[in-house]
């Protein structure tokens, strides 16, 4: 389904915070404005005062409610957005973490060799952030909800170039299954999203990504390359009640690839 096409409101109610545009090829705004295509309403938050020219357009343009700054490593910050949604909300139906980072050099050096600093940054940006947002976001799913982070096939296969993010990636989707089990009796739901290569900023850290780019079209079965429009709606579909007892998927979106050799 291409976002044009979208017509029904199946999302008209929810409300959601959705962390991680940097700009309009964000895969984070491909499910804003997916979200909001279907009707959610949003919360988006912005990187640093830097980031905040470009997102701010982005965020106006999908009337997002809530426009605030979060920085994962400050102190604080995750703390202030979650109390401005329960004060303003008083409640959260869904969230979509789609950040990642790791130091250049740690990124560009063999796993084996990884230094300590670098490790403990990779991981606590791109894996931790996802289990301290869900925290904070349990008590405010008070019907229930859905968590959504997003991952890549590298977390289970080596992927050239990938490395240490490959190893945090793998992390995420295992605290993807336990936090499905813990909170799926609270109706819940926790699920990665897979996504195939993308042409983003965070992709453009990834030595050769062009190559990659290429191997995906060229051997995915779909023959194609997804876009962030593709992510958006997939993510969408699972936060929909269609989806209600889906959990603890990790959701290929990639064109067939991660099924072939
Ligand atoms: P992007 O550069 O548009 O988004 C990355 C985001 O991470 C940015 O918005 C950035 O501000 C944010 N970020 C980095 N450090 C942060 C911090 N300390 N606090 C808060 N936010 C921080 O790139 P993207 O490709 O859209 O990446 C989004 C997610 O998708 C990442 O988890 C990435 O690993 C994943 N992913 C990307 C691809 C791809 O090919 N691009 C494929 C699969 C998965």
């Amino acid at each position: 389904m291409s976002l044009p096409s979208v017509k029904a409101k199946l999302l008209e109610g929810r409300r959601g915070l959705i962390v991680g545009v940097a700009n309009d090829q964000s895969i984070a705004w491909g499910c804003a404005r997916a979200f909001r295509a279907f009707g959610a309403e949003l919360a988006i938050t912005y990187l640093n005062d830097k980031a905040k020219k470009f997102v701010e357009p982005l965020a106006q343009q999908v009337e997002a409610s809530i426009f605030m700054p979060l920085d994962v490593s400050l102190p604080g910050q995750f703390e202030a957005v979650f109390e401005r949604i329960e004060a303003e909300w008083g409640s959260l139906d869904f969230l979509i973490h789609s950040i990642a980072f790791s130091p250049r050099d740690t990124l560009a050096g063999r796993v084996t060799d990884v230094p300590r600093d670098g490790f403990l940054t990779t991981m606590d940006i791109s894996c931790w952030s996802f289990m301290r947002m869900a925290h904070l976001a349990e008590p405010l799913m008070k019907n229930g909800g859905s968590l959504f982070t997003m991952t890549y096939y590298g977390s289970q296969k080596v992927v050239e170039n990938y490395n240490i993010m490959g190893v945090a990636k793998a992390a995420l989707e295992s605290a993807v299954r336990y936090m499905a089990a813990e909170l799926g009796p609270k109706g819940i739901r926790v699920h990665a999203i897979s996504p195939g290569p993308l042409a983003t900023r965070a992709a453009s850290g990834i030595p050769e990504f062009d190559e990659l780019l290429a191997k995906a079209e060229r051997k995915s079965p779909a023959r194609e390359l997804v876009s962030i429009d593709d992510v958006g709606v997939a993510t969408a579909f699972l936060a929909h009640d269609a989806a209600r007892l889906i959990t603890g998927q990790i959701l290929y979106i990639d064109g067939g690839y991660h099924a072939v050799d």
